[in-house]
């Protein structure tokens, strides 16, 4: 974008860029929003270095105040079916219909699985509170395999209609490299949670893949 500088100092909660734009017609007032996983600031043109290296920690830390503020919604089952028809409904014409989507703490070796067989999903809690588009990302790969098994041409065409897919690898690849976890954080699960030790098609961990998503957060702070 135009007149976005990328600021040295801080950076999101999670490793998000900050970019800063300043703006001539803002005397007073600073804001703060998400937009495709990079923090978006714009501040008064007039605003010293310093100044903006002191507002920008500010409005950060208040995005992630609110942001855990309104967390528990998102955590909630419920919010993540939702989410999960969003993403059928957006980008596969709502043909993946899951039957469940429920956080996992077990998943700690794969960032999502799902059994085709009964239609369930299971996204890792390690998940929550990542960007949007990162968790609508893997919810969009589970979604994939309920409609095709396997990595192959055709579910690589399918999760091309997710425009963020690389980006949200991108990030994933980076937490599991932080975190010195396999390279692709596992895969495949029979869907053996019950012992009903069948063999659905796969589970699968991660994805690519997220769409849209300037995320809403949005907060808006008058300068003194
Ligand atoms: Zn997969």
């Amino acid at each position: 974008m135009n007149d976005l500088v990328l600021h040295e100092h801080v950076t999101g909660p999670r490793g998000e860029r900050v970019l800063v734009r300043r703006s001539a017609r803002r005397r007073r007032t600073v804001s703060i929003s998400r937009r495709e996983g990079d923090l978006l600031i714009a501040i008064p043109a007039t605003f010293s270095a310093r100044q903006e290296r002191q507002w920008v920690t500010k409005m950060v830390d208040q995005l992630v105040s609110k942001e855990a503020r309104r967390a528990p919604a998102r955590r909630s089952d419920d919010a993540l079916l939702r989410m999960a028809r969003e993403v059928s409904e957006a980008h596969l014409g709502g043909r993946a219909h899951p039957t469940s989507v429920t956080w996992s703490s077990r998943q700690n070796q794969r960032w999502g699985s799902c059994t085709p067989t009964d239609g369930t999903i299971r996204l890792s809690h390690q998940l929550q509170g990542m960007p949007d588009y990162v968790v609508r990302s893997v919810m969009m790969h589970e979604l994939v395999h309920l409609l095709v098994p396997g990595h192959g041409p055709e579910f690589k065409a399918l999760m091309a209609n997710y425009p963020l897919a690389e980006k949200a690898q991108g990030f994933l690849d980076g937490v599991s490299w932080a975190k010195h976890l396999p390279e692709h954080g596992g895969e495949v699960d029979g869907g053996a949670e019950a012992g009903d030790g069948a063999a659905g098609e796969a589970g699968v961990e991660f994805a690519e893949g997220a769409g849209e998503t300037p995320a809403p957060a949005q907060s808006v702070q008058r300068a003194r």
